[in-house]
């Protein structure tokens, strides 16, 4: 799979057709997720889970039920209801980082198929990979369309572990010590992928954060569901008080310069992240965010995944 990829139709696919979020560490990016011939199976209330080992399937599916209640509750204030069918999820299981990928189908503002695949260790795919993406699902049933890029993957950040997000840390402080962080009104309306998709997706998450810290999540979906229909500049004067989103970029880089960048990377907030999850231990779990080199990528495959 290519790491760039062509968004050209994202906007014109909001009411229609497939979308798909993809999480991919460097390793894996070539790898095509594969049906485990001795794949095994488990049933939950909103998950079937295949995979090539027993105990990581049940937990992935019991942690994939917690997850999605503590992550609706913590987004939406209320549960999601029961989904109509069971989401798919298909483990394989590697040595390394977790990637995933979730794919939607809407029509009519409302969700109609979806289905997970995940990659990594299972320690990875616990801690990381799987509240990133019944993140993406929470989202998507409550927007019934797919959220605009940055906001979507930037929040879903948030409910990784304590690694990753100083992984997101380190990203966002090198970035804007580059000046490499581009203009929150390029940033919102960002529907072609830069070549720094690396430095793309920190900033997601660091305005994601940003905004969420200062306002709550609530306001933060609200901002990013009138932002596509009125426009970010009314919606930042909407929600944020403040003239435009050209304001709204100052004050992002105020807080990053002045409270953001003196924290500890990876250093959880209540009003931010979302911590709804127990990081599970593991072998590797010792290892650093700066072992390894990870890309949050985009396929340009057919259909749009998201
Ligand atoms: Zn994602």
């Amino acid at each position: 799979m290519d790491a760039a990829r062509d968004d050209q139709d994202l906007r014109l696919k909001f009411n229609a057709g497939r979308f798909a979020s993809i999480c991919f560490g460097v390793f894996a990016i070539c790898h095509a997720f594969q049906y485990e011939a001795e794949a095994v199976s488990v049933r939950s209330r909103n998950f079937i889970v295949h995979g090539p080992d027993q105990n990581v399937i049940h937990s992935v599916a019991q942690k994939a039920e917690d997850l999605r209640h503590k992550i609706a509750m913590a987004w939406l204030g209320k549960p999601l209801p029961a989904w109509p069918k069971p989401c798919p999820i298909q483990l394989k299981l590697t040595g390394g980082e977790a990637g995933g990928v979730t794919s939607f189908s809407f029509d009519q503002g409302r969700v109609t198929d979806q289905e997970m695949n995940l990659e990594g260790s299972a320690e990875r795919i616990l801690n990381s990979a799987l509240p990133h993406e019944i993140t993406h699902t929470v989202f998507a049933w409550h927007f019934g369309a797919p959220m605009p890029r940055w906001a979507d993957e930037g929040a879903c950040m948030l409910s990784e572990d304590h690694r990753e997000l100083a992984r997101q840390d380190e990203i966002i402080n090198s970035l804007i010590d580059r000046k490499g962080h581009m203009p929150l009104s390029a940033l919102f309306v960002m529907e072609e992928y830069p070549k720094d998709l690396l430095g793309f997706y920190g900033q997601g998450y660091s305005v994601s954060r940003f905004l969420i810290e200062i306002g709550g999540r609530d306001r933060f979906l609200k901002f990013v569901g009138d932002g596509t229909k009125i426009g970010w500049d009314t919606a930042t004067r909407r929600h944020y008080n403040l003239p435009d989103s050209k304001e709204l970029d100052r004050a992002w880089r105020s807080w990053h310069r002045v409270v953001a960048s003196r924290r500890t990377p990876g250093q959880l907030h209540p009003e931010s992240t979302l911590a709804a999850h127990k990081p599970q231990q593991s072998a590797n779990s010792g290892e650093t965010g700066k072992d390894r080199s990870v890309i949050r990528a985009q396929s340009d495959d057919s259909p749009v995944r998201r």
